[in-house]
């Protein structure tokens, strides 16, 4: 990739204000923001669907001080959340980006729901992942897309990507929190039963008329009212039309050569071009040199983001001058995965975001030893896999659950009772025995060390404390275990009855976090720290604001929407109000008053 001059293209061409590039949550908040603002706006994406990654997620945003959060009453000061922050990121603290983001975070939701089609539930119960740090947040600094009518995207429906298939019930999404615990109880409570009868059916029938699901939720639903809001507001959005190159028109980045169905079209851009490629998750060669556990061929980390994500915006971005940052302490957003099988003979990747810390799994290695808290985040998990892995060893471990565990919650892609598991068990993706030990032979683990794993687990289970690795002992373990009458541990049961089951796990992430350099607009800089002229960044392609750290779930879509926002007010040349100076301190507001849905979102447990 590299950036050629505008007047040289031959290609047939088109014009506008901005160009985006990439369709996910960086790149359509841009052109939403731009678009309302004014501007003639061009979404190109590579895929032959809308969506990217974004509209895999969970739609989680980290947003404190969120206008939801303070109209239930939470209304803590700024430099709260940037003390934590502060904590969090230690080296990797750029006040004046947390600062920026922090003050725009919640003018980005303010503007989406007042002027847009999308709209958010609140997260006032979700706490923050490290509930040890000094000024953590107990609930009020999330929110996610509220469920959305696929009916108003028409004909458009058919060009967004649908939810990652195992994620989903016969490709139906299920929000998280009240409808997902109506899921898990459609088996125990009649109301629940009821509820998941309409929903199936209701799915059904839109598959049969309309070839798929409308009522989206999740990542999907924020994808599909970013878009809706984007067509309403006149972008036109071209589904499979990779970026090839950057133009440049007197040292400005002005437009860019991308390939049609019908062959290089050029597309030029007055105010410039937004890089929101999504990162490098599926780039072998970046992968090999920032994520060593990936190996010499980057081929040892299995991301579960979207498959057309391969670094293409970061190399754009470099042949155009622009720096990759650095000093991250971590790469990517780990995450542990497992490889499904699948019938036409490609793999799913499997993110494990959900059932780890319910009651009665463990994670063992290959010795059948524990290594980390379960409950802890995805990423925090990933980091307890990669240091306990010896060097030259695969990184790998075993989820391992009893018989009433997989009932309730299933395994991975492995749905619960009454879902069928023959098919699992035969593609080897479900491992089974009707003891422990048969367990361990079934997967290659040392009997010994399992069998002596589990004993002192359940005794701890029993007692209600993990003297090992302390699950249950946050508030984040906690909302995202089960709690139980007379179970001392939300996180903690016995795993006594067979048959047993096991997933292996590898490493994977959610995204990555290395990206190009910016600065408080979203302008991609130069070596010398300066703007490259015309050129933003959003989402992935942006380097994480949180420096290879994970504080909070929504720490990838939150920054995705509020820089994605900034760069469309910059690049309509209407200009944010600045954030504030430091005010002098206040005391912390904690009235935490919870909404039926904000409670139902997190104890059944959310996928940020
Ligand atoms: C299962 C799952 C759950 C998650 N849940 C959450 C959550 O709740 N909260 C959260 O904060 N994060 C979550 N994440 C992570 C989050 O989804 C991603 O970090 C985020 O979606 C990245 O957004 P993006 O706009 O940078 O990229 P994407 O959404 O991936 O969009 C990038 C797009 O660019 C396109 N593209 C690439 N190259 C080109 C090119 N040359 N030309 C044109 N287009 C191109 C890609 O095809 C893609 O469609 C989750 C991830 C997964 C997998």
């Amino acid at each position: 990739m590299s950036s050629q001059r505008l007047e040289s293209s031959a290609a047939p061409g088109l014009t506008c204000d901005l160009l985006v590039i990439g369709s996910g949550a960086g790149g359509l908040a841009t052109a939403v923001t731009a678009a309302q603002l004014g501007l003639k706006v061009v979404v190109v994406e590579k895929e032959p669907q809308f969506g990217g990654t974004t509209a895999w997620s969970g739609g989680w945003m980290w947003v404190p001080r969120n206008p939801l959060a303070r109209a239930a009453g939470i209304d803590e000061p700024l430099d709260e959340a940037l003390a934590y922050l502060r904590h969090e990121l230690g080296a990797q603290f750029d006040e004046a980006r947390a600062r920026t983001y922090l003050t725009q975070a919640p003018r980005m939701v303010e503007f989406f729901r007042r002027r847009t089609a999308l709209q958010f539930i609140d997260g006032n119960a979700i706490p923050d992942f490290h509930g040890r740090s000094p000024h953590a947040g107990t609930g009020g600094r999330s929110v996610c897309a509220a469920p959305f009518d696929g009916r108003r995207l028409g004909a458009r429906l058919q060009d967004l990507k649908p939810p990652l298939p195992e994620t989903t019930l016969w490709g139906m999404g299920i929000a998280s929190g009240r409808e997902l615990r109506h899921f898990l109880d459609a088996t125990s409570s009649p109301a629940s039963f009821l509820y998941v009868a309409r929903r199936v059916l209701a799915h059904a029938r839109d598959r049969l008329l309309h070839g798929r699901g409308r009522r989206l939720v999740n990542g999907n639903a924020l994808v599909a009212a970013l878009a809706a809001s984007a067509l309403e507001a006149g972008v036109q959005i071209l589904t499979a039309h990779p970026a090839r190159r950057l133009l440049d028109k007197d040292g400005r980045v002005a437009g860019a050569e991308v390939i049609s169905p019908q062959g290089p079209l050029t597309i030029e851009a007055a105010r410039g071009v937004v890089l929101a490629c999504g990162g490098f998750p599926h780039d072998a060669a970046r992968k090999a040199r920032l994520l060593p556990h990936a190996g010499p061929d980057g081929l040892g980390h299995h991301s579960a983001a979207s498959p057309g994500n391969t670094g293409d915006g970061l190399r754009l971005g470099e042949a155009a001058g622009g720096r990759m940052a650095t000093g991250l302490v971590q790469a990517a957003a780990l995450a542990p995965v497992s490889l499904v099988p699948r019938a036409d003979g490609s793999t799913g990747h499997f993110p494990h975001l959900i059932e780890r810390a319910k009651p009665g799994l463990i994670a063992v290695r290959a010795d059948g030893r524990r290594f980390v808290n379960e409950a802890d985040s995805y990423h925090d998990f990933m980091q307890g896999l990669l240091a306990a892995t010896p060097p030259g060893e695969p990184v790998q471990a075993w989820l391992v659950c009893d018989r009433d565990f997989f009932r309730r919650f299933g395994l991975g892609a492995a749905k619960p009772w009454p879902m069928p598991t023959r098919a699992w068990r035969q593609s080897g993706y479900l491992r089974q025995g009707r003891t422990l030990a048969e367990l361990a032979a079934a997967c290659g683990i040392d009997a010994a060390g399992l069998a002596a794993t589990v004993a002192r687990y359940n005794a701890m289970a029993a007692a209600g404390r993990d003297l090992d690795f302390g699950k249950g002992e946050t508030p984040y373990n906690r909302i995202q275990g089960e709690a139980r009458p007379g179970q001392p541990n939300a996180c903690m049961a016995p795993l006594q009855r067979g048959p047993f089951h096991a997933v292996r796990v590898v490493a994977g992430s959610l995204g990555t976090f290395a990206g190009l350099r910016v600065d408080t607009q979203a302008r991609v800089l130069d070596a010398q720290g300066q703007p490259v002229p015309g050129l933003y960044a959003a989402g992935n392609d942006m380097a994480s604001l949180m420096g290879g750290h994970y504080p909070s779930g929504g720490i990838t879509l939150g920054p995705a929407m509020t820089f994605g926002f900034i760069a469309g007010h910059h690049a309509a040349g209407v200009p944010l109000e600045p954030p504030a100076p430091t005010p002098a301190p206040a005391p912390t507001a904690q009235p935490q008053p919870r909404t039926e849905e904000a409670i139902a979102c997190t104890t059944t447990n959310s996928p940020r």
